[in-house]
């Protein structure tokens, strides 16, 4: 066990005590705890390029970004400079803005199945109008999920969710009643054949078929070859819609996110995170005929008193931008297939099972054998030692997602320097464990 006598946090104790009896937990998102890695959470003071500051000074690299939103490194200054010029022009219209033009084209033009979007605030949000749609517009109730998928914290798929859920061991959540999970089908990542039953038992009341198009919320895990290919087949051949949700790949592992990198085309697809540029944003989006039928161009009722706000409109032209630069993506997959390889083969050195791998700037330590393809084999890994692993590497600077089932994220701040730093640390971490 490494020691934790190095780390300085009496600041970050003294707040998050205060915090426990204002806000259940102390947090306002279940994952932020360290519930699942042991200790306290640090609280944050300032974030910066690829590092954070603690209440009590101490530096760490971040592997979090924010959970993604914080691909052009954290502060990025022309994000800042943008967000300064928005705010001179007030805070919020709640009537047409015409940076919602300029966002909205952006992500037509990046991404293959969105001919129209609806901006909202959350990706939470995004998944649960989305799910109204695929239902609007089949006119079918039961939609298919996969275990280990994230899809906000909506009731309807609140069923073997993945992360969070998975983290504190909540198989379900109390308060989401029977009835409104009945619909919700569920079969294992990566299985086809799976997937073939639930349509051969239900051929005519599936909507359609929602998955982490690569997977984040389960640890990091990939796409066999043919995976998403087959679910485009079933669905086209019963009529149901594909969706993905890439509310963490959009605009992370591409720029036009798994289905540009894949070469698969979905329906409908949900975004958040990276398009909102480290401001609340979400957004759903696809075939004019399908978002045609969202009120007021159609019946389906959807709205936000928010959405399409300004300042996140700007956060989220600017982040855009910066990612177009030629080179942006192929950086990142240099630097963190080198930390996510690195990792792996520190940890076979040193004596630990572990797989892992990364898309561009979007990576997953495990410790078992691999391969995982799924849930079932995600929870094969040793999460005590990931806690160890998880607890050594913040002595040494190094911020982690505390959770075993989350994946870690780079971003172009992120300098081949950090990744040199990030791998010593864990050499001498793993050693220790
Ligand atoms: C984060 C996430 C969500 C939920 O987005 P929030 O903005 O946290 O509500 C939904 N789907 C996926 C795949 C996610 O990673």
């Amino acid at each position: 066990m490494v020691s934790t006598s190095n780390l300085k946090t009496t600041k970050s104790e003294e707040i998050f005590a205060a915090a426990q009896k204002l806000m259940p937990g102390g947090v306002n998102s279940p994952v932020r705890a360290f519930k699942s890695v042991g200790g306290q959470p640090i609280v944050f003071d300032r974030v910066k390029d690829a590092y954070v500051w603690d209440v009590d000074g101490n530096q760490y690299i971040d592997y979090v970004g924010s959970w993604g939103p914080a691909i052009c490194g954290h502060a990025n200054p022309e994000v800042i400079a943008a967000l300064h010029d928005a705010l001179a022009k007030g805070t919020s219209f709640g009537a047409p803005c015409y940076l919602e033009n300029v966002l909205a084209e952006m992500v037509i033009a990046a991404v293959p199945s969105v001919e129209m979007v609806r901006f909202v605030n959350s990706g939470t949000e995004a998944c649960m109008a989305v799910l109204r749609l695929m239902r609007a517009f089949t006119g079918r109730d039961k939609i298919v999920k996969f275990e280990g998928c994230y899809h906000g914290h909506a009731d309807m798929f609140l069923v073997k969710a993945g992360s969070g859920v998975a983290t504190l061991g909540l198989p379900d959540s109390p308060g989401v009643p029977k009835s409104t999970t009945a619909d919700t089908l569920t079969a294992p990542y990566n299985d086809l054949e799976a997937v073939k039953a639930l349509f051969a038992a239900n051929p005519d009341s599936i909507a359609g078929v929602i998955l982490e198009p690569v997977v984040g919320n389960a640890g990091f895990i990939v796409p066999d070859a043919g995976f998403l290919e087959g679910l485009r087949l079933i669905t086209q051949e019963y009529g149901a819609l594909l969706v993905f949700d890439e509310v963490m790949t959009g605009f992370r592992i591409s720029y036009g996110g798994a289905q540009q990198r894949f070469g698969v085309t979905p329906d409908l697809t949900t975004m958040g995170k990276v398009i909102g540029g480290g401001l609340p944003v979400g957004a759903y989006g696809g075939r004019k005929d399908i978002m045609s039928m969202v009120a007021p161009a159609g019946p389906m009722y959807q709205a936000g008193t928010l959405s399409g706000n300004p300042l996140a409109m700007t956060a989220g032209i600017k982040t855009l931008e910066l990612l177009q630069k030629p080179g942006a993506y192929e950086y990142l997959d240099k630097i963190t297939k080198r930390l996510a390889d690195g990792l792996v083969q520190i940890a076979k050195e040193t004596g630990h099972a572990a797989c892992g791998g990364n898309i561009s700037g979007m990576f997953g330590l495990f410790f078992c054998e691999g391969p995982v393809h799924n849930f079932e084999d995600a929870k094969h890994s040793d999460v005590t030692k990931f806690g160890r692993f998880h607890r050594g590497m913040l002595e040494h600077g190094i911020y982690l997602a505390p959770s075993q089932f989350e994946a870690g994220f780079t971003s172009l701040a992120h300098t081949e320097e950090d990744i040199d730093r990030t791998l010593a640390a864990a050499k001498m971490v793993m050693s220790q464990m």
